[in-house]
């Protein structure tokens, strides 16, 4: 925190708008924007003195940059963990994290709930270099234990899912990782620390998607893990320094003043989510609703322990006599739409709409999709900030018109 001392640790939302790096000797009131690829030295001595590591100063923005650091600083203070790396999306993040963790011959357990492109990089793509991962259920820990080797060293989870917002207990798979001399991972995209800080429930590290809640604005790619100073130091930082999966100031820019409303966003968005979740419930075309603030979810009491609210994000299935007429009526309430985004991105002040079956989980088997419980009729909705009524009649438009 910048030039102060304070007794008391400050709340999240004092933290959102106000830990970065110390002003400059211009004292902006707005964090700077460094566009600059290098740093200048005083002198040679400086410089390598520097480049040992033996001073603390900026070399060079591929692994360090003082706007990068300020988001570091403010997304590390926001997770209440001791350390943050930058990296360029939220993808970068976690192949980060395995490169700095991992080596060929071990084993990774990872929920089959999590973003598709994770299941592509753990299940293909490490694969390929030799790491292996099992993939279990996204709520049965009896799963996660069975799964584990003596070669097991990540635990990766992220909670709610998508799109069936399904929850992880984090503190007791934080158990089972740390008997068995592994690690917990957890993808918080989804909550944001306004409303899940995983690893004061016992996980490692955390993983984030700037790109989603906390610019809250569909503007950038970028992403961050967080985790132990002393890891991030020893284990993440030569890594990076090597492969460069770096964030651009300008994105880091703009997420950091993201993050000063990502309290009062989610609090918004979780309000008008679990409104919406409550009147589709009520919607006589829609057979159920999916959403962690819903006394109805299976797992409400977990959430509700382990999360502030439910989120912004749910999805509804529609009442369908067969899988053909559940599309078509699931792509008529979308395609009825006038003030929803269709999109399959979320975390976006501006509400989207995702038939999940046909774009997000669109490259599975249909008894892969099956299994998952992502059937034609289910539709996602990641409330944004417009107005709840207008949000209601745009959906009502399909769903009172359904034949
Ligand atoms: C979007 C997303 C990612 C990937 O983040 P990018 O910034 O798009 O690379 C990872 N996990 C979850 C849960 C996501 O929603």
């Amino acid at each position: 925190m910048s030039e102060q001392n304070h007794d008391t640790p400050l709340g999240l939302d004092t933290l959102a708008v106000r830990e970065a790096l110390p002003r400059t000797q211009y004292g902006e009131n707005s964090e700077a924007l460094f566009l600059t690829s290098s740093f200048v030295h005083p002198d040679a001595a400086t410089a390598a003195a520097r480049f040992a590591g033996e001073q603390d100063g900026f070399v060079y923005s591929r692994f360090s940059n003082p706007t990068v650091s300020s988001y570091e600083r403010r997304l590390a203070a926001l997770e209440g963990a001791e350390g943050c790396m930058a990296t360029g999306s939220g993808m970068a993040a976690i192949l980060l994290l395995a490169m700095a963790t991992l080596k060929a011959g071990d084993h990774v357990v990872c929920s089959q709930g999590v973003f598709g492109s994770t299941i592509n990089l753990f299940g293909r793509e490490l694969a390929r270099f030799g790491i292996d991962t099992t993939f279990v259920s996204q709520t049965d820990v009896a799963q996660w234990a069975a799964a584990l080797r003596p070669k097991t060293r990540l635990l990766f989870a992220e909670t709610p899912s998508n799109p069936l917002t399904e929850i992880c207990d984090i503190a007791a798979l934080a158990d089972l990782a740390h008997g068995a001399g592994a690690e917990l991972v957890v993808d918080n995209c989804f909550c944001s620390p306004a409303l899940q800080r995983p690893l004061a429930l016992g996980a490692d590290w955390v993983i984030h998607s700037g790109t989603k809640y906390l610019d809250g604005q569909g503007r950038v790619i970028a992403g961050a893990v967080c985790g132990r100073a002393g890891s991030i130091h020893d284990k993440l930082l030569p890594v990076q320094r090597t492969v460069g999966m770096s964030l651009s100031p300008f994105n880091a820019w703009v997420v950091l003043k993201g993050m000063e409303t990502l309290g009062v966003r989610m609090a918004a968005h979780s309000v008008a989510a679990l409104d919406m979740a409550q009147w589709l419930q009520e919607h006589p075309a829609v057979e159920r609703v999916f959403y962690p603030g819903l006394e109805s979810h299976p797992q409400h009491a977990l959430a509700m322990r382990q999360q502030k609210t439910g989120g912004a994000v749910l999805s509804f299935e529609l009442k369908a006599a067969d899988a053909h007429q559940a599309r078509a009526r699931a792509f008529h309430v979308i395609d009825q739409t006038r003030v929803c985004s269709i999109t399959a991105n979320l975390g976006d002040t501006k509400t989207t709409i995702t038939h999940p079956s046909t774009t997000t989980h669109g490259r599975l088997r249909e008894e892969q999709r099956q299994a998952a419980g992502i059937g034609q009729g289910l539709i996602r909705l990641a409330v944004g900030l417009e107005d709840l009524a207008d949000l209601k009649r745009d959906l009502a438009r399909g769903l009172d018109t359904l034949n």
